[in-house]
C-alpha cells in the first residue's frame, strides 16, 4: 500500500514541536508525498498556541511545487458536550479540522460512556473532518457507536502511526484499539485517514506501522483517504457541501 498524504503533522508553532513549516515541507517532498496536512494543536493544550495562530494558518501557502498543503488544526474536545477549543469563524478558515481529547486540557469526562458521548457530540460540528487517535487507551470508547456516528456525520477516523510506537508515553494499548475500530469499520464501510502525528520533520511521512496494520486487516484502499490525491481533492469538495448542509440544518442555538 502506498500512501501519498500525511494528514497529521505539527511544527514548532504548536508549542511542543521541533521543526518549522519549511522543514516539514522539505521532508514531505523528500518522502515523495503529494499532500501534507499541517495540523497545529488547539489553544487549550498545555503550552499550546494562542488562537490567533489558527487565524494566521492561511499565511502558509496552499502548495509548494507539486505538494498540496492543508492548513489545519488538531483541536481539543474540551467537555462531554463535545465543544472544541476554537471559535467557528477561525474554524471556518481552515482547510481541514482534526479533533481529539488530550490530557492536560479542561476535558473532565471520566467514563467510557462520557468519552463516547463527547466524541459523538463533537462529530456534529459542521467543520470537524477527522477524529485524531481515537485509539487513545486513556479515553476508552464504544467503537460501534463511534463508527456509526462517524459514518452518519461524514467524519473519518484516524489511524495514528504514533499511537503504535511502543515508546509513546500515553498510548500503550493503541494497536489493539486500532485493530478493534478498524475491524468494525471494515465491516461497516467506514472511511479512515492515516497520520504520522509528526512533531519533528524526521517523522513526516513515517506511517509504516499504520500501513502494516491496514494491510493485515485487509482494509479496502478506497476507504483510505490517503491513497490518492484525487480522492483528497474530492473529499475537500465534499466537505464544503457537508459544512453548508450542516449549517443549514443545525439547531439555531448552536
Ligand atoms: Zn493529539
Ligand atoms: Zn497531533
Amino acid at each position: 500500500m502506498k500512501l501519498i498524504a500525511d494528514l497529521h503533522t505539527h511544527t514548532v508553532a504548536c508549542g511542543h514541536g521541533f521543526s518549522t513549516v519549511q522543514e516539514n515541507v522539505f521532508a514531505a517532498q523528500k518522502a515523495g508525498l503529494s499532500v501534507l496536512g499541517i495540523t497545529e494543536h488547539g489553544p487549550s493544550i498545555p503550552g499550546g498556541p494562542h488562537h490567533y495562530l489558527m487565524g494566521a494558518m492561511l499565511q502558509i501557502p496552499p502548495s509548494v511545487g507539486n505538494l498540496r498543503i492543508l492548513r489545519g488544526a488538531e483541536l481539543n474536545i474540551i467537555n462531554t458536550s463535545g465543544e472544541l477549543d476554537l471559535d467557528r469563524d477561525r474554524m471556518s478558515r481552515l482547510d481541514i479540522v482534526l479533533a481529539a481529547i488530550h490530557p492536560g486540557t479542561p476535558y473532565d469526562g471520566k467514563s467510557q460512556e462520557e468519552h463516547t458521548r463527547a466524541l459523538c457530540a463533537a462529530m456534529e460540528n459542521p467543520y470537524l473532518d477527522i477524529l485524531a487517535h481515537p485509539d487513545n487507551p486513556g479515553y476508552a470508547l464504544d467503537y460501534k457507536k463511534i463508527v456509526r456516528k462517524a459514518m452518519a456525520e461524514g467524519v473519518l477516523l484516524e489511524v495514528n502511526n504514533n499511537s503504535m510506537n511502543p515508546t509513546h508515553p500515553g498510548r500503550k494499548n493503541g494497536l489493539a484499539n486500532c485493530q478493534e475500530f478498524l475491524t468494525i469499520g471494515k465491516k461497516e464501510g467506514l472511511r479512515v485517514t492515516v497520520g504520522s502525528d509528526a512533531h519533528i520533520s524526521f517523522s513526516v511521512g513515517k506511517m509504516e506501522k499504520a500501513i502494516k496494520l491496514l494491510e493485515e486487516i485487509g482494509y479496502p484502499e478506497e476507504l483510505i483517504l490517503n491513497c490518492s490525491r484525487e480522492g483528497i481533492e474530492d473529499f475537500l469538495e465534499e466537505r464544503q457541501k457537508r459544512i453548508q448542509k450542516k449549517l443549514k440544518t443545525e439547531p439555531f442555538w448552536n
